[in-house]
Formats: C-alpha cells, structure tokens, sequence
C-alpha cells in the first residue's frame, strides 16, 4: 500500500460516507429516491411505447461511454489543483494502489446524485419531456448499477468462467499489467473503437488467496 498518497481517503475517511459506499446494496439504496423521481415523471403522460426502448436504450449505451471516458480521462489525470487533486484521487488512483480497500470501490450520494442529475437536466433541456429524461435517467441508473457490482465482485471473488472471468481478466489486466489500456469495465467496445484495447488480457492467470487478492504481477510503477 503507498501511504504518501495525500487525497479524501488518507486525509479525511470519513467523508467517505457521502463521496463512497461500502458495497453495491448500499449503492441500491441511495439509488431508491432518484429511480422513485423518475418513476414519478412516467406516471401521467401517455407517452408513445417507442420511446421506453429508445430513451432508456440511450441511457444505458450513453453511461457505458460515461464509465470509459470517466475512467480515462478524468480518473487517470494527474490533475494540478490541489483540491481537485485531492477529491478525484481519493477513488480512481486511490484504488489502483488499496485494492482491498473497498471503502471507495462504489460511489456515493455526492458523487451519484450531481452527475444524474445532470445527465437528466441535459436530456430535458434537449427534449423539453420530463418523461424522455427520465427513461433515459432510468437506462443510466440501470447500468451504473450494473456497473457497480461489476466492478465490486471482480475485486472481491474470482471467477472462472464466462462474462465476468473474461471481464475480470480484462480489468486486472488494466490493473497489474497495463494502466493505459483496457479503460472498460463492463464492455470492451470502447477499447476497441478508441485504441486503447489489449487483448494481451488473455494470457492473465488468475490466482486466489485466502486474503482474496488476486495479484500475479507487481502493479505498475507508472502511476
Ligand atoms: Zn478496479
Ligand atoms: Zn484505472
């Protein structure tokens, strides 16, 4: 573990409990009253059927991107504000070097709230329905959980086959072998449409301890 990391979660932990959560049920939780607000919006209009799977189709493909592009270019930057610096490292960069810190695997209220908020505003802004934001709202919400709990178990069981053996090859990969690659955590798409795919992951064997710390490389000295 570093400990000359200087951000939220060395300095301040107990902030934790708004920027993090422990675990994806907790993750649930929090969700609950955006995903009533939307529900909320659904009730009246009498929309037509097409846009259930095109808003909330939407909404899904649109956070899978959010995931690549958050973790590449916004989690990976070393920034120079100081404080920004000290907020955003407290998760991303954080995690790359406490892999069994699962205090700040999962976002929390003030990290989940302002960005769907946000995400629903611009839909809104856009289509002037509160209903196709909100469909859309819902598909964002839908994969961000998804996501969550990607994310959370490939850290924590190892699997040996199937989607979530190849996916978390494909993470520890990114992890132990190469920082700069494999920016996916659910879907390799993105890898592959903006060059930064490996399929070196492949090769990666897995091992478990009884610690649950799956390392067979030593983690990159780059970050
Ligand atoms: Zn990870
Ligand atoms: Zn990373």
């Amino acid at each position: 573990m570093r400990t000359n990391m200087h951000n939220m979660a060395t300095t301040h932990p107990h902030l934790l409990r708004w920027f993090a959560s422990p675990n994806p049920r907790m993750v649930l939780l929090k969700l609950l009253p955006l995903i009533a607000l939307y529900g909320y919006f659904l009730i009246k209009p009498n929309f037509p059927f097409w846009s259930i799977p095109v808003y909330f189709g939407l909404g899904i493909i649109t956070w899978s991107f959010f995931e690549y592009a958050t973790h590449r270019w916004v989690y990976h930057i070393h920034f120079k504000n100081k404080k920004l610096k000290w907020l955003l490292e407290a998760f991303h960069l954080y995690h790359h070097h406490n892999l069994k810190d699962y205090r700040v695997l999962n976002a929390g209220f003030l990290l989940i709230y302002p960005i769907a908020i946000s995400f629903w505003l611009v839909v809104f802004l856009f289509t002037g329905q509160a209903y196709t934001a909100s469909l859309f709202g819902l598909g964002t919400l839908t994969y961000y959980f998804f996501y969550e709990n990607v994310h959370y178990y490939i850290h924590y069981k190892k699997y040996d086959k199937g989607y979530m053996h190849m996916i978390q090859k494909y993470h520890l990969y990114h992890h132990y072998k190469k920082w700069n690659v494999n920016y996916g955590n659910t879907v390799t798409v993105w890898d592959r449409l903006l060059g930064t795919y490996d399929n070196g992951y492949k090769d990666l064997t897995l091992s478990a301890n009884e610690s649950k710390d799956f390392i067979r490389y030593k983690q990159s000295s780059k970050l």
